[in-house]
């Protein structure tokens, strides 16, 4: 089956989640899954994909470096929705990160960092896909302001779905107040949104929701959600499972 996505895109940004969801687990199989860092979002989306489909895939990307309540929420999420958490993990371990580049990495360099142990880690996992779902929202950051329901991943070469572009945080929190989702406790200690432990900070009263990442320097982005150019015409044949 192929379909121009660009006629899809227009139609998909009036469907709920759900729908978006549901469009993405029949149109892909087993070749789609949920990319999730268990923030309170990806919490939202696992429980919304959850209620679509009992064993969807879900991956996240362990970069060995995050916070124990990330790791236990893990461990509770695989219990609560009966999933296994595909755990994608650097090619290198910290240890011979600090022996090639040396220590404190992410002090000298977030960017390669991160590529390190985010972007090249996706890069692999994503070559097994023919579609990825995310939880970003458009109003997180300005590299995300223009991202649409689903799209084409110029970055990765695959679909990329993002099926709560257009919600709010109070949005998110409604739901996971509705729903009794579980979530990661250091939201209720001023962390709106959690990364690796050297790389996050609580926010203090005012600041901006992202102020508590990358603190002190100019990078807001792990490098995952930045477009890469658009080379050619946005009509592209979606390989699917079917
Ligand atoms: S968030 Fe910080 S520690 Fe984590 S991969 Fe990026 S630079 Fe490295």
């Amino acid at each position: 089956m192929k379909e121009h996505l660009s006629f899809i895109q227009t139609q998909a940004e009036k469907w709920k989640p759900e729908e978006i969801l549901r469009w993405a687990f029949t149109t892909f199989g087993r070749n789609v899954a949920v990319a999730s860092g268990f923030g309170v979002e990806g919490m939202v989306l696992l429980d919304l994909a959850s209620r679509v489909r009992r064993d969807f895939r879900v991956f996240t990307l362990d970069t060995e470096f995050l916070f124990p309540e990330t790791y236990d929420l893990m461990d509770r999420v695989e219990k609560r929705y009966g999933i296994k958490v595909e755990r994608v993990y650097s090619a290198l371990t910290p240890e011979e990160q600090e022996r090639d580049h040396g220590p404190a990495l992410w002090k000298r360099s977030p960017d390669q960092c991160c590529n390190l142990r985010k972007v090249e880690p996706l890069r692999g996992k994503l070559t097994e896909l023919a579609a990825w779902v995310t939880a970003i929202r458009r109003d997180q950051t300005t590299a995300r302001a223009t991202a649409h329901k689903l799209e084409w991943d110029h970055k990765f070469g695959l679909v990329k779905v993002n099926p709560l572009v257009d919600w709010t945080s109070e949005m998110v929190w409604r739901y996971v107040v509705a729903h009794n989702v579980p979530y990661n406790p250091l939201h209720d200690q001023n962390y709106p949104s959690i990364g690796c432990t050297h790389c996050t900070r609580a926010i203090r009263p005012g600041e901006d929701p992202r102020a508590g990442r990358w603190a002190g320097s100019e990078k807001t982005e792990c490098g995952l959600h930045v477009a890469a150019p658009v080379a050619s015409s946005p009509l592209v044949e979606i390989k699917t499972s079917q």
